[in-house]
């Protein structure tokens, strides 16, 4: 799997627009659950995963490719795992 680090900006929009028409065309695209607008910025982000309480890190832990969406208005924000939309980095 790649990161996002190793997508150029135009890969990354592209996949950014990917994920919307999924989250759009499974209807989970609405008014902020918080302040009711609909305005949302959307960034592809590598989330990462701890299973354990961290005591030292020597390797980067796994990471979960996600799509975050934050109301513009309100901060509120949304996490998407890419794996289970079906977007592949
Ligand atoms: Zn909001």
């Amino acid at each position: 799997m790649a990161s996002t680090a190793q997508l150029t900006q135009e890969q990354i929009q592209a996949k950014i627009a990917e994920a919307l028409r999924v989250l759009k065309e499974r209807g989970l695209i609405a008014t902020c659950p918080r302040c009711g607008k609909n305005s949302w910025r959307a960034d592809l982000l590598a989330y990462f995963v701890s299973v354990m309480p961290v005591q030292g890190v020597s390797v980067p832990p796994p990471h979960i490719p996600t799509l975050t969406l934050t109301c513009n208005i309100c901060g509120s924000t949304q996490l998407y795992n890419l794996n289970i939309l079906g977007i592949t980095l």
